[in-house]
Protein backbone atom coordinates (compact mmCIF):
# COMPACT_ATOMS: atom_id res chain seq x y z
CA UNK A 1 0.00 0.00 0.00
CA UNK A 2 1.22 3.11 -0.61
CA UNK A 3 1.52 6.21 1.32
CA UNK A 4 -0.95 8.16 -0.40
CA UNK A 5 -2.85 5.01 -0.37
CA UNK A 6 -6.37 5.60 1.89
CA UNK A 7 -6.36 3.71 4.89
CA UNK A 8 -8.74 0.65 5.09
CA UNK A 9 -11.83 1.44 6.91
CA UNK A 10 -10.82 -0.78 9.58
CA UNK A 11 -7.83 1.18 10.66
CA UNK A 12 -8.68 3.54 12.98
CA UNK A 13 -5.41 6.18 13.41
CA UNK A 14 -7.21 7.51 16.58
CA UNK A 15 -4.46 6.81 18.36
CA UNK A 16 -5.61 7.21 22.31
CA UNK A 17 -3.74 9.67 24.52
CA UNK A 18 -2.19 8.79 27.94
CA UNK A 19 -3.21 11.48 30.93
CA UNK A 20 -0.29 12.92 32.44
CA UNK A 21 0.48 15.27 35.10
CA UNK A 22 0.10 19.09 33.83
CA UNK A 23 3.53 20.19 33.79
CA UNK A 24 3.39 23.36 35.82
CA UNK A 25 2.32 20.30 38.85
CA UNK A 26 4.61 17.98 38.18
CA UNK A 27 8.00 20.38 38.29
CA UNK A 28 7.48 20.68 41.88
CA UNK A 29 7.35 16.48 42.29
CA UNK A 30 8.63 13.52 41.87
CA UNK A 31 5.64 11.70 41.30
CA UNK A 32 5.29 9.45 37.66
CA UNK A 33 4.61 12.06 35.36
CA UNK A 34 2.86 9.92 33.07
CA UNK A 35 -0.34 8.12 34.58
CA UNK A 36 -1.55 5.21 32.84
CA UNK A 37 -4.44 4.73 30.71
CA UNK A 38 -7.88 3.91 32.41
CA UNK A 39 -9.55 0.29 31.63
CA UNK A 40 -11.98 1.63 28.69
CA UNK A 41 -8.97 3.93 27.22
CA UNK A 42 -6.49 0.84 27.39
CA UNK A 43 -9.51 -1.84 25.56
CA UNK A 44 -10.43 1.29 22.86
CA UNK A 45 -6.52 1.36 22.30
CA UNK A 46 -6.27 -2.29 21.67
CA UNK A 47 -9.31 -2.30 19.42
CA UNK A 48 -7.15 -0.70 16.89
CA UNK A 49 -4.65 -3.40 16.54
CA UNK A 50 -5.76 -4.74 13.39
CA UNK A 51 -4.27 -8.85 14.22
CA UNK A 52 -1.56 -8.55 11.37
CA UNK A 53 -1.03 -11.75 9.87
CA UNK A 54 2.73 -11.36 9.88
CA UNK A 55 2.94 -8.93 13.00
CA UNK A 56 5.95 -6.94 12.33
CA UNK A 57 5.76 -5.49 15.85
CA UNK A 58 6.73 -8.55 17.18
CA UNK A 59 10.37 -8.50 14.81
CA UNK A 60 10.67 -4.98 16.64
CA UNK A 61 10.90 -6.52 19.90
CA UNK A 62 14.21 -7.57 21.25
CA UNK A 63 12.56 -10.16 23.43
CA UNK A 64 9.72 -11.09 20.75
CA UNK A 65 6.63 -10.42 22.46
CA UNK A 66 3.41 -11.69 21.21
CA UNK A 67 2.20 -8.49 20.55
CA UNK A 68 -1.20 -8.65 18.92
CA UNK A 69 -1.60 -11.86 21.30
CA UNK A 70 -1.42 -10.00 24.13
CA UNK A 71 -3.50 -6.80 22.82
CA UNK A 72 -6.12 -8.93 21.28
CA UNK A 73 -6.98 -9.72 25.11
CA UNK A 74 -7.06 -6.68 26.21
CA UNK A 75 -9.73 -5.79 23.29
CA UNK A 76 -11.78 -8.83 24.25
CA UNK A 77 -11.48 -7.96 27.99
CA UNK A 78 -9.73 -11.20 29.52
CA UNK A 79 -6.83 -9.47 31.22
CA UNK A 80 -5.28 -12.53 33.38
CA UNK A 81 -4.90 -13.84 29.66
CA UNK A 82 -3.19 -10.72 28.24
CA UNK A 83 -0.78 -10.72 31.60
CA UNK A 84 -0.12 -14.85 30.62
CA UNK A 85 0.81 -13.93 27.05
CA UNK A 86 2.82 -11.07 27.73
CA UNK A 87 4.67 -12.79 30.73
CA UNK A 88 5.54 -15.39 28.42
CA UNK A 89 8.06 -13.48 26.65
CA UNK A 90 8.89 -10.56 28.85
CA UNK A 91 9.80 -10.86 32.91
CA UNK A 92 9.39 -7.03 33.32
CA UNK A 93 6.54 -5.92 31.69
CA UNK A 94 5.62 -2.73 33.68
CA UNK A 95 9.13 -1.53 33.79
CA UNK A 96 9.44 -1.73 29.59
CA UNK A 97 5.82 -0.43 29.20
CA UNK A 98 7.28 2.73 30.93
CA UNK A 99 11.07 3.42 29.54
CA UNK A 100 11.46 1.36 26.29
CA UNK A 101 11.99 3.40 23.24
CA UNK A 102 9.26 1.51 21.44
CA UNK A 103 8.57 4.37 18.79
CA UNK A 104 12.39 2.94 17.56
CA UNK A 105 11.28 -0.39 17.95
CA UNK A 106 8.16 -2.51 18.08
CA UNK A 107 5.86 0.57 17.13
CA UNK A 108 8.09 1.56 14.37
CA UNK A 109 7.47 -1.69 13.00
CA UNK A 110 3.30 -1.62 13.60
CA UNK A 111 1.47 -1.23 10.24
CA UNK A 112 -0.30 1.41 11.20
CA UNK A 113 2.83 3.86 11.86
CA UNK A 114 2.89 4.09 8.19
CA UNK A 115 -0.52 6.33 9.07
CA UNK A 116 1.53 8.05 11.66
CA UNK A 117 -0.42 6.49 14.04
CA UNK A 118 1.12 3.31 15.50
CA UNK A 119 -0.83 1.19 17.88
CA UNK A 120 0.28 2.23 21.45
CA UNK A 121 1.90 -0.95 22.29
CA UNK A 122 4.25 0.12 25.27
CA UNK A 123 1.26 2.11 26.80
CA UNK A 124 -0.91 -1.53 26.44
CA UNK A 125 2.02 -3.60 28.07
CA UNK A 126 2.02 -1.18 30.78
CA UNK A 127 -1.26 -1.17 31.32
CA UNK A 128 -1.53 -4.90 31.53
CA UNK A 129 1.63 -5.12 33.93
CA UNK A 130 -0.49 -2.44 36.07
CA UNK A 131 -3.94 -4.39 35.88
CA UNK A 132 -2.11 -7.30 37.69
CA UNK A 133 -0.61 -5.83 40.06
CA UNK A 134 -3.98 -4.47 41.29
CA UNK A 135 -5.15 -7.73 41.86
CA UNK A 136 -2.79 -7.94 44.71
CA UNK A 137 -1.54 -11.33 43.58
CA UNK A 138 1.27 -12.19 40.62
CA UNK A 139 0.50 -15.36 38.97
CA UNK A 140 3.07 -18.13 39.73
CA UNK A 141 4.88 -20.35 37.05
CA UNK A 142 5.40 -23.91 38.09
CA UNK A 143 9.33 -24.61 39.32
CA UNK A 144 10.40 -27.70 37.81
CA UNK A 145 12.09 -30.31 39.64
CA UNK A 146 15.55 -28.93 40.67
CA UNK A 147 18.40 -30.06 38.61
CA UNK A 148 21.27 -30.05 41.04
CA UNK A 149 23.19 -27.07 39.06
CA UNK A 150 24.46 -23.91 40.37
CA UNK A 151 24.73 -21.08 38.70
CA UNK A 152 25.79 -17.44 39.87
CA UNK A 153 25.27 -14.04 38.43
CA UNK A 154 26.89 -11.04 38.96
CA UNK A 155 24.29 -7.82 39.14
CA UNK A 156 21.02 -7.16 39.61
CA UNK A 157 19.98 -4.88 36.32
CA UNK A 158 17.93 -5.90 33.79
CA UNK A 159 20.31 -8.71 31.98
CA UNK A 160 20.75 -10.23 35.44
CA UNK A 161 17.01 -10.53 36.61
CA UNK A 162 16.38 -12.14 33.11
CA UNK A 163 19.23 -14.62 33.62
CA UNK A 164 18.12 -15.68 37.30
CA UNK A 165 14.35 -15.44 36.34
CA UNK A 166 15.01 -17.61 33.35
CA UNK A 167 17.35 -20.18 34.82
CA UNK A 168 15.22 -20.49 38.32
CA UNK A 169 12.31 -21.65 36.12
CA UNK A 170 14.27 -24.17 34.37
CA UNK A 171 15.25 -25.99 37.53
CA UNK A 172 18.31 -24.24 38.11
CA UNK A 173 19.32 -22.95 41.84
CA UNK A 174 20.56 -19.13 41.27
CA UNK A 175 22.01 -16.56 43.54
CA UNK A 176 22.69 -13.16 42.30
CA UNK A 177 25.22 -10.51 43.88
CA UNK A 178 24.74 -6.94 44.01
CA UNK A 179 27.31 -4.58 44.88
CA UNK A 180 24.48 -1.68 46.21
CA UNK A 181 22.00 -1.93 48.64
CA UNK A 182 19.42 -2.27 46.63
CA UNK A 183 18.86 -4.16 43.35
CA UNK A 184 17.68 -3.77 40.09
CA UNK A 185 20.74 -1.66 38.77
CA UNK A 186 20.20 0.99 36.72
CA UNK A 187 16.53 0.70 36.66
CA UNK A 188 16.97 1.70 40.58
CA UNK A 189 19.86 4.04 41.12
CA UNK A 190 19.79 5.93 37.37
CA UNK A 191 16.18 6.44 36.38
CA UNK A 192 14.09 9.01 37.96
CA UNK A 193 11.51 7.80 40.05
CA UNK A 194 8.94 10.50 38.39
CA UNK A 195 9.44 8.27 35.06
CA UNK A 196 9.59 4.60 36.55
CA UNK A 197 8.64 4.49 39.74
CA UNK A 198 11.00 2.47 42.28
CA UNK A 199 7.45 0.53 44.13
CA UNK A 200 7.12 -1.04 40.37
CA UNK A 201 11.12 -2.09 40.06
CA UNK A 202 10.84 -3.47 43.65
CA UNK A 203 7.49 -5.52 42.69
CA UNK A 204 9.14 -7.04 39.55
CA UNK A 205 12.49 -7.65 41.45
CA UNK A 206 10.13 -9.21 44.57
CA UNK A 207 8.31 -11.31 41.43
CA UNK A 208 12.17 -12.80 40.76
CA UNK A 209 13.20 -13.48 44.36
CA UNK A 210 9.31 -15.36 44.69
CA UNK A 211 10.46 -17.91 41.99
CA UNK A 212 13.30 -18.99 44.56
CA UNK A 213 16.21 -16.83 43.27
CA UNK A 214 18.80 -16.29 46.08
CA UNK A 215 19.77 -12.68 46.52
CA UNK A 216 22.89 -10.72 47.78
CA UNK A 217 23.28 -7.47 48.23
CA UNK A 218 26.31 -5.43 49.37
CA UNK A 219 28.88 -7.95 47.67
CA UNK A 220 31.05 -6.76 45.29
CA UNK A 221 32.34 -9.76 42.99
CA UNK A 222 35.90 -9.06 42.41
CA UNK A 223 36.35 -7.25 46.18
CA UNK A 224 33.58 -9.44 48.00
CA UNK A 225 34.98 -12.61 46.50
CA UNK A 226 36.42 -12.94 43.09
CA UNK A 227 34.91 -14.61 40.03
CA UNK A 228 37.50 -17.14 40.05
CA UNK A 229 36.05 -18.15 43.81
CA UNK A 230 32.67 -18.29 42.99
CA UNK A 231 33.73 -20.76 39.94
CA UNK A 232 34.64 -23.21 42.70
CA UNK A 233 31.37 -22.78 44.29
CA UNK A 234 29.20 -22.94 41.14
CA UNK A 235 28.53 -24.68 38.01
CA UNK A 236 28.10 -21.99 35.58
CA UNK A 237 28.11 -17.82 35.74
CA UNK A 238 26.94 -14.76 34.42
CA UNK A 239 28.27 -11.26 34.70
CA UNK A 240 25.63 -8.40 34.29
CA UNK A 241 27.64 -5.42 35.66
CA UNK A 242 26.61 -2.99 33.54
CA UNK A 243 27.90 0.26 32.30
CA UNK A 244 28.53 2.22 35.26
CA UNK A 245 31.69 4.27 35.23
CA UNK A 246 31.24 7.92 33.88
CA UNK A 247 32.88 9.82 31.74
CA UNK A 248 34.00 13.39 32.15
CA UNK A 249 35.35 15.92 29.58
CA UNK A 250 38.86 16.64 30.90
CA UNK A 251 38.21 19.71 31.16
CA UNK A 252 39.48 22.74 33.95
CA UNK A 253 37.55 22.61 37.24
CA UNK A 254 36.18 19.56 36.97
CA UNK A 255 36.95 18.33 40.59
CA UNK A 256 35.12 21.70 42.03
CA UNK A 257 32.03 21.40 44.93
CA UNK A 258 29.42 20.98 42.49
CA UNK A 259 30.36 19.63 39.44
CA UNK A 260 28.65 15.78 39.12
CA UNK A 261 28.55 13.07 36.88
CA UNK A 262 25.11 12.00 35.86
CA UNK A 263 25.62 9.16 37.94
CA UNK A 264 26.21 10.22 41.17
CA UNK A 265 23.74 12.95 40.61
CA UNK A 266 20.98 10.47 40.06
CA UNK A 267 22.64 8.24 42.48
CA UNK A 268 22.07 10.58 44.93
CA UNK A 269 18.28 11.42 44.09
CA UNK A 270 16.95 7.99 43.35
CA UNK A 271 18.91 5.47 45.35
CA UNK A 272 19.72 7.70 48.57
CA UNK A 273 16.60 9.38 48.12
CA UNK A 274 18.40 12.69 48.29
CA UNK A 275 15.07 14.61 47.49
CA UNK A 276 13.67 13.71 50.94
CA UNK A 277 16.81 14.75 53.09
CA UNK A 278 17.11 15.11 56.08
CA UNK A 279 14.07 12.50 56.46
CA UNK A 280 16.80 10.42 54.04
CA UNK A 281 20.63 10.84 55.02
CA UNK A 282 22.26 12.13 51.64
CA UNK A 283 21.69 15.79 51.45
CA UNK A 284 22.49 17.76 48.05
CA UNK A 285 22.89 21.14 48.43
CA UNK A 286 20.24 23.89 46.85
CA UNK A 287 21.08 24.45 43.42
CA UNK A 288 19.66 28.03 41.54
CA UNK A 289 21.48 27.69 38.09
CA UNK A 290 22.09 24.84 36.82
CA UNK A 291 23.76 23.14 33.95
CA UNK A 292 23.33 19.46 32.34
CA UNK A 293 26.04 18.87 29.70
CA UNK A 294 24.93 15.84 26.77
CA UNK A 295 21.67 15.26 25.02
CA UNK A 296 20.83 12.04 25.71
CA UNK A 297 18.16 10.36 27.88
CA UNK A 298 20.64 11.00 31.13
CA UNK A 299 20.86 14.61 30.37
CA UNK A 300 17.06 14.93 30.42
CA UNK A 301 16.54 12.99 33.41
CA UNK A 302 19.22 14.84 34.95
CA UNK A 303 17.67 18.27 34.13
CA UNK A 304 14.30 17.41 35.36
CA UNK A 305 15.74 15.98 38.41
CA UNK A 306 16.88 19.61 38.85
CA UNK A 307 13.85 20.85 38.28
CA UNK A 308 11.93 19.42 40.42
CA UNK A 309 14.88 19.78 43.26
CA UNK A 310 13.72 23.66 43.09
CA UNK A 311 16.05 24.98 40.72
CA UNK A 312 15.35 28.40 38.97
CA UNK A 313 17.04 27.99 35.97
CA UNK A 314 17.87 24.48 34.27
CA UNK A 315 19.72 24.38 30.61
CA UNK A 316 20.74 21.23 28.80
CA UNK A 317 24.07 22.49 27.18
CA UNK A 318 24.31 20.40 23.76
CA UNK A 319 27.64 20.21 20.91
CA UNK A 320 25.00 19.60 18.18
CA UNK A 321 21.74 20.90 16.93
CA UNK A 322 18.01 19.72 18.35
CA UNK A 323 17.98 17.48 14.73
CA UNK A 324 21.19 15.62 16.45
CA UNK A 325 19.83 15.17 20.42
CA UNK A 326 19.67 11.37 21.01
CA UNK A 327 17.29 11.27 23.89
CA UNK A 328 13.42 9.98 23.38
CA UNK A 329 11.50 13.06 21.53
CA UNK A 330 9.19 12.18 24.41
CA UNK A 331 11.72 13.20 27.12
CA UNK A 332 12.53 16.24 25.27
CA UNK A 333 9.21 17.39 25.17
CA UNK A 334 8.76 16.53 28.72
CA UNK A 335 11.76 18.67 29.88
CA UNK A 336 10.51 21.38 27.18
CA UNK A 337 7.22 21.51 28.55
CA UNK A 338 8.32 21.60 32.54
CA UNK A 339 11.11 24.35 31.79
CA UNK A 340 14.21 23.20 30.65
CA UNK A 341 16.16 25.44 28.69
CA UNK A 342 17.92 23.63 25.44
CA UNK A 343 21.53 25.40 24.54
CA UNK A 344 22.40 23.67 21.06
CA UNK A 345 25.87 24.10 19.32
CA UNK A 346 27.52 25.00 22.79
CA UNK A 347 30.70 23.37 24.36
CA UNK A 348 31.77 23.59 28.35
CA UNK A 349 35.40 24.39 28.05
CA UNK A 350 36.19 24.52 31.23
CA UNK A 351 34.55 25.54 34.99
CA UNK A 352 35.41 28.60 37.31
CA UNK A 353 35.66 28.37 41.31
CA UNK A 354 34.97 30.75 44.05
CA UNK A 355 37.09 30.69 46.81
CA UNK A 356 35.75 27.82 48.78
CA UNK A 357 36.31 25.61 45.74
CA UNK A 358 32.41 25.52 44.56
CA UNK A 359 31.59 25.82 40.98
CA UNK A 360 30.53 29.62 40.24
CA UNK A 361 30.26 30.08 36.88
CA UNK A 362 30.89 27.70 33.49
CA UNK A 363 32.55 28.98 29.90
CA UNK A 364 31.31 27.50 26.58
CA UNK A 365 32.46 27.69 23.05
CA UNK A 366 30.12 28.50 20.49
CA UNK A 367 29.75 25.29 17.43
CA UNK A 368 28.50 25.18 14.18
CA UNK A 369 28.45 21.54 12.34
CA UNK A 370 30.21 20.25 9.71
CA UNK A 371 30.31 17.05 7.29
CA UNK A 372 28.71 14.19 8.77
CA UNK A 373 31.06 11.66 11.28
CA UNK A 374 31.21 8.45 11.51
CA UNK A 375 28.19 8.35 13.33
CA UNK A 376 26.41 10.12 10.30
CA UNK A 377 25.81 13.28 12.35
CA UNK A 378 26.71 16.35 11.23
CA UNK A 379 30.24 17.08 12.83
CA UNK A 380 30.20 19.72 15.53
CA UNK A 381 32.69 22.54 14.78
CA UNK A 382 34.23 24.94 17.36
CA UNK A 383 33.88 28.80 16.49
CA UNK A 384 37.19 30.12 17.43
CA UNK A 385 37.05 32.93 19.72
CA UNK A 386 33.30 32.64 20.87
CA UNK A 387 34.18 31.84 24.88
CA UNK A 388 31.80 33.20 27.10
CA UNK A 389 31.02 32.82 30.54
CA UNK A 390 27.56 32.47 32.74
CA UNK A 391 26.49 31.94 35.95
CA UNK A 392 26.38 28.46 37.18
CA UNK A 393 26.16 26.72 40.73
CA UNK A 394 26.06 23.34 39.86
CA UNK A 395 26.87 21.47 36.52
CA UNK A 396 25.97 17.87 35.59
CA UNK A 397 28.09 15.77 33.31
CA UNK A 398 26.03 13.56 31.37
CA UNK A 399 28.03 12.78 28.23
CA UNK A 400 28.19 8.92 28.73
CA UNK A 401 29.60 5.99 30.76
CA UNK A 402 31.93 2.76 30.17
CA UNK A 403 31.60 -0.60 31.41
CA UNK A 404 32.18 -1.92 34.95
CA UNK A 405 36.24 -2.42 35.03
CA UNK A 406 36.19 -4.22 38.48
CA UNK A 407 35.48 -8.00 36.86
CA UNK A 408 37.18 -7.77 33.81
CA UNK A 409 40.34 -6.10 35.87
CA UNK A 410 40.02 -9.47 38.85
CA UNK A 411 39.53 -11.76 36.28
CA UNK A 412 42.02 -13.74 34.01
CA UNK A 413 41.02 -15.18 31.15
CA UNK A 414 38.41 -12.59 30.00
CA UNK A 415 38.41 -11.57 26.24
CA UNK A 416 37.78 -7.65 26.42
CA UNK A 417 37.00 -4.95 23.36
CA UNK A 418 39.15 -1.77 23.16
CA UNK A 419 35.84 -0.09 24.96
CA UNK A 420 36.30 -1.76 28.29
CA UNK A 421 33.66 -4.78 27.44
CA UNK A 422 33.51 -7.74 27.72
CA UNK A 423 33.18 -9.67 24.67
CA UNK A 424 31.10 -12.01 24.29
CA UNK A 425 29.03 -14.18 21.35
CA UNK A 426 26.16 -12.24 20.44
CA UNK A 427 24.03 -16.00 19.96
CA UNK A 428 24.93 -17.01 22.89
CA UNK A 429 26.35 -14.42 25.24
CA UNK A 430 29.55 -17.01 26.03
CA UNK A 431 32.70 -15.79 26.94
CA UNK A 432 36.42 -16.22 26.40
CA UNK A 433 36.71 -18.07 29.68
CA UNK A 434 35.19 -21.59 30.57
CA UNK A 435 31.67 -21.57 32.22
CA UNK A 436 31.06 -18.11 31.81
CA UNK A 437 28.02 -15.58 29.94
CA UNK A 438 28.12 -12.54 30.03
CA UNK A 439 25.68 -9.36 28.54
CA UNK A 440 23.56 -6.20 28.82
CA UNK A 441 25.68 -3.42 29.01
CA UNK A 442 28.89 -4.63 30.23
CA UNK A 443 29.13 -6.49 26.90
CA UNK A 444 27.35 -3.26 24.08
CA UNK A 445 28.48 -0.54 26.12
CA UNK A 446 25.71 1.89 27.62
CA UNK A 447 22.52 0.79 25.78
CA UNK A 448 18.86 0.01 26.61
CA UNK A 449 16.53 -2.02 29.25
CA UNK A 450 15.13 -4.51 26.92
CA UNK A 451 18.43 -4.80 25.13
CA UNK A 452 19.78 -6.19 28.14
CA UNK A 453 16.97 -8.14 29.04
CA UNK A 454 16.99 -10.09 25.27
CA UNK A 455 21.33 -10.53 26.09
CA UNK A 456 20.09 -12.07 29.42
CA UNK A 457 17.28 -14.36 27.82
CA UNK A 458 20.13 -15.28 25.14
CA UNK A 459 22.52 -16.06 27.67
CA UNK A 460 20.57 -17.99 30.17
CA UNK A 461 19.25 -20.40 26.87
CA UNK A 462 22.99 -21.06 26.26
CA UNK A 463 23.30 -21.93 29.67
CA UNK A 464 20.68 -24.53 30.38
CA UNK A 465 21.93 -25.77 27.37
CA UNK A 466 25.48 -26.19 28.93
CA UNK A 467 24.20 -27.38 32.32
CA UNK A 468 21.59 -29.77 31.47
CA UNK A 469 23.10 -30.87 27.51
CA UNK A 470 19.04 -30.18 26.19
CA UNK A 471 18.43 -27.29 24.13
CA UNK A 472 14.97 -25.09 24.82
P1 LIG B 1 22.79 -2.22 34.98
O1 LIG B 1 21.38 -1.79 34.95
O2 LIG B 1 23.83 -1.16 34.97
O3 LIG B 1 23.00 -3.15 36.24
C1 LIG B 1 24.27 -3.62 36.62
C2 LIG B 1 24.26 -3.97 38.07
O4 LIG B 1 25.46 -4.65 38.38
C3 LIG B 1 24.21 -2.76 38.99
O5 LIG B 1 23.20 -2.93 39.95
C4 LIG B 1 25.59 -2.73 39.63
O6 LIG B 1 25.57 -2.19 40.95
C5 LIG B 1 25.93 -4.20 39.64
N1 LIG B 1 27.38 -4.44 39.70
C6 LIG B 1 28.37 -3.80 39.00
N2 LIG B 1 29.56 -4.30 39.32
C7 LIG B 1 29.34 -5.29 40.23
C8 LIG B 1 30.18 -6.20 40.94
N3 LIG B 1 31.50 -6.18 40.76
N4 LIG B 1 29.62 -7.07 41.82
C9 LIG B 1 28.25 -7.10 42.00
N5 LIG B 1 27.41 -6.27 41.35
C10 LIG B 1 27.95 -5.39 40.46
N6 LIG B 1 17.24 2.43 28.86
C11 LIG B 1 15.99 2.36 28.33
O7 LIG B 1 15.67 1.37 27.66
N7 LIG B 1 15.08 3.36 28.51
C12 LIG B 1 15.36 4.44 29.27
O8 LIG B 1 14.52 5.31 29.42
C13 LIG B 1 16.65 4.54 29.87
N8 LIG B 1 16.96 5.58 30.68
C14 LIG B 1 18.18 5.60 31.30
C15 LIG B 1 18.43 6.63 32.20
C16 LIG B 1 19.63 6.65 32.88
C17 LIG B 1 19.88 7.75 33.86
C18 LIG B 1 20.62 5.65 32.62
C19 LIG B 1 21.95 5.69 33.32
C20 LIG B 1 20.37 4.64 31.73
C21 LIG B 1 19.15 4.59 31.07
N9 LIG B 1 18.83 3.56 30.20
C22 LIG B 1 17.58 3.49 29.64
C23 LIG B 1 19.80 2.47 29.92
C24 LIG B 1 19.47 1.20 30.70
O9 LIG B 1 19.06 1.50 31.99
C25 LIG B 1 20.65 0.25 30.69
O10 LIG B 1 20.98 -0.03 29.35
C26 LIG B 1 20.33 -1.07 31.43
O11 LIG B 1 19.97 -0.83 32.77
C27 LIG B 1 21.53 -2.02 31.37
O12 LIG B 1 21.23 -3.14 32.13
P2 LIG B 1 22.37 -4.09 32.75
O13 LIG B 1 21.65 -5.16 33.45
O14 LIG B 1 23.33 -4.45 31.68
O15 LIG B 1 23.18 -3.17 33.76
FE1 LIG C 1 -1.23 -4.87 15.82
FE2 LIG C 1 0.51 -3.02 14.79
FE3 LIG C 1 1.43 -5.42 15.58
FE4 LIG C 1 -0.15 -5.26 13.37
S1 LIG C 1 1.91 -4.40 13.63
S2 LIG C 1 -0.27 -6.80 15.03
S3 LIG C 1 -1.53 -3.57 14.00
S4 LIG C 1 0.48 -3.84 16.92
Amino acid sequence: MSESTPPPKKMNLNREEMPKQPAEVRRGNFKEVALGYPLETARREASRCIQCKKPLCVTGCPVEVPIPGFIKHIASGDMPQAVRVLKSKNCLPAICGRVCPQEEQCEAKCILEKKGAPVAIGRLERFAADWEAAQGKMEMPEIPKSTGKKVVVVGSGPAGITVAGDLIKLGHAVTLYEALHEPGGVLTYGIPEFRLPKAIVKREVDYVRSLGVNLVLNFVVGMTKTLEELLEEFDAAFIGTGAGLPWFMDIPGENLNGVYSANEYLTRMNLMRGFLYPRSDTPIKKQTRVAVVGGGNVAMDCARTALRLGAAEVRIVYRRSRQELPARLEEVENAEEEGVHFEFLTLPTRYVGDADGWIHEMECLKMQLGEPDASGRRRPVKIEGSEYLSPVDAAVCAIGNSPNPLIPRTTAGLEMGKHGNIVADPATGKTSKDRVWAGGDIVTGAATVILAMGAGRVAARAMHEYLSGEKI
